[in-house]
């Protein structure tokens, strides 16, 4: 039972306004719910999610870097109202649209679908994933009437990460339906939760019995027994879930999160216990399990009950999955993602489009392109680094490293599997972001995603293709990071790097025309020593910066000039 409260009818209030004031650091509050404390970059995507209150650590719990941008919290397990969502997502909106993401109730749909209504009537744009991971709530038939249980963290953690690295609106929205499709979990109880200054508990299961699969409100079961050992208990929930497995994949040789979750009075030491068997049944199944997780992550007050979430992972949402959060109610440490990369298995889940011959050898060339950026940034790393510490915090070097190698195996990793230009360059943008970090490494996604998507896979591109893709993915870095000629940031050499090479492009070869091009970047960076910064990190520290080339600038001429190598190399003209 609940037992510490004051009038029962504004605990919920109350306990918003205590769980603000421990967790300022990570939190403000605006009407309707809480938000992150520093707000994303301009241009992301914000990731809301929400429900009623009285299952911390969801919703509240779980917002902050990493994890959601902000959270609309309802009454004790009632919806926030559509007001509340759309507070909390115009709140957080930074120009990159909003994903709404939540547990699948009536309620809860009903105000999320009015707000994301309001949200796009206002020209933000707005995309819903409902998280249907409760296998007990409807048949595998019927997957979208089930309802969300604490696998809505496996969706929230995915989407809220690869909002975080540069992802765009529909790109977050797809991680997230992915996240769901492969999210599967099952739950007992031993006894109900009372709600504050209630007589009796919300529903009740026979003294010596367990209720097989009943809800986090007390909604019904599929059926009661005995109670059962914690390896009885590990068993069933193993069982379950193995034999629901998502579309095309199989137990046997996959990697998979794995999270048990105690429903609010099963004691963490009764969890390690089942815990115990299910890591030893996976594995007996043949199942990695991947940064597991043993704990209170979604509840339901004082119930006593438990829940196994098996979230099965592609190479993408591992990653994603892996990525470090830092949230009130949840946390995930940034040396845990250290070393992933290089046992990372291959991504064999999400397709590689058919490319043309001639998309293929030019990827090829692309793939050496991309080996000559990750060489010539480990070699220059330290430097970066330096320049970067004279404004800046000091870690352009190491996030542009980590980016620059990890996009250069996954385009070996892709080429190998018959990738075309285009999805090279996406791929190898997509593994940049998500490795590297720092505002850099999410420009760097968008470069090269923005040229990969405009180049295609369907030819090799001429000059004037490639410059055409150059000057799109210099407007989206300006598009996205907002940063105007002048402050001292990439986009002062982006830009007339873009501009020499479309004009070369019009009258010679490739080659050529990214080599001259790429003499004006190196002017161009030099000459952002003389500039001021206005915008990014170095910004507060603007005077020191004089006589200092900008970090970005100069990494960004170190590339195109690699780059330039290897198209002469390769005496590659259109
Ligand atoms: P962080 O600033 O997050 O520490 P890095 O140190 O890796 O990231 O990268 C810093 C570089 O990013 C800067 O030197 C600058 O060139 C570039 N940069 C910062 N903000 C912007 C922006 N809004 N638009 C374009 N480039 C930017
Ligand atoms: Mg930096």
């Amino acid at each position: 039972m609940t037992r510490l409260f004051n009038d029962p009818t504004v605990f919920a209030d109350e306990m918003i306004e205590g769980f603000v004031a421990a967790s300022s650091r990570w939190v403000r509050p605006v009407s309707g719910g809480v938000v992150r404390r520093s707000p994303a970059p301009e241009g992301s995507v914000a990731v809301v999610i929400g429900g009623g209150s009285g299952h911390y650590p969801a919703f509240a719990g779980l917002v902050g870097d990493g994890l959601a941008h902000g959270a609309a919290m309802g009454n004790l397990f009632a919806s926030p109202s559509a007001q509340q969502v759309h507070a909390v997502a115009a709140a957080t909106e930074r120009g990159g649209g909003v994903l709404l993401t939540y547990g699948n109730y009536a309620g809860d749909v009903l105000n999320f679908d009015q707000a994301q209504e309001r949200l796009r009537a206002e020209g933000i744009a707005c995309e819903t994933v409902t998280v249907t991971d409760d296998i007990s709530s409807a048949p595998a038939g019927d997957r979208a009437r089930r309802r969300g249980i604490a696998g809505d963290l496996a969706v929230f953690k995915a989407a809220s990460a690869a909002a975080d690295a540069g992802y765009d609106l529909a790109g977050v929205a797809r991680v997230a339906r992915a996240a769901n499709e492969r999210t599967r979990s099952f739950g007992v109880a031993f006894s109900g939760c009372t709600l504050p200054g209630a007589d009796e508990p919300l529903f009740t299961v026979p003294e010596g019995r367990m209720a097989i699969g009943l809800g986090i409100h007390g909604e019904p079961g599929i059926g009661e027994a005995d109670l059962p050992s914690a390896d009885e208990l590990a068993l069933l929930f193993v069982d379950a879930l193995l034999g629901e497995m998502p579309d095309g994949i199989a137990a046997e040789g996959s990697r998979a999160a794995v999270i048990l979750n105690g429903l609010g009075s099963v004691k963490y030491e009764e969890l390690f216990v089942v815990y115990r068997r299910v890591a030893l049944l996976l594995a007996e199944r043949g199942v990695t399990i991947v940064e597991p997780e043993v704990g209170e992550l979604c509840t339901s007050f004082d119930m006593a009950g438990a829940s196994l979430t098996l979230f099965w992972l592609d190479d993408e949402l591992e990653r994603l999955w892996r990525a470090p959060a830092d949230a009130p109610g949840y946390s995930k440490r940034h040396h845990d993602i250290v070393g992933l990369a290089d046992d990372a298995p291959a991504d064999l889940e999400a397709g590689i489009p058919l490319a043309t011959p001639a998309s293929l050898e030019a990827a090829a060339t692309a793939g050496r392109a991309i080996e000559a950026i990750a060489a010539v940034i480990e070699e220059h790393a330290e430097e970066l680094g330096r320049i970067d510490a004279v404004a800046g915090d000091g870690d352009h070097g190491i996030g542009m490293r980590r980016g620059a190698s990890s996009a250069n195996r996954e385009a070996a990793a892709v080429l190998a599997r018959g990738a075309g230009l285009g999805t090279a360059l996406e791929r190898a943008g997509d593994a940049w972001a998500a490795r590297a970090g720092g505002t850099s490494g999410a420009l760097w996604g968008v470069i090269l995603r923005t040229a990969g998507s405009a180049l295609g896979d369907a030819d090799r591109p001429t000059a004037g293709a490639v410059a055409a893709a150059v000057t799109a993915a210099s407007d989206a870095v300006r598009a996205f990071g907002k940063a105007e000629l002048g402050d001292k940031t990439m986009v002062d050499v982006l830009v007339p790097f873009a501009e020499s090479l479309a004009a070369r492009a019009a009258d010679g070869p490739l080659a050529a025309a990214w080599a001259g091009a790429a003499a004006d970047a190196r002017v161009a960076a030099a000459a952002t020593a003389d500039l001021l910064p206005r915008i990014g990190r170095a910004r507060p520290h603007a005077e020191k910066s004089l006589g200092t080339p900008d970090a970005g600038a100069v990494s960004l001429a170190l590339i195109v000039t690699a780059v330039a190598e290897v198209l002469d190399q390769e005496g590659s003209g259109a």
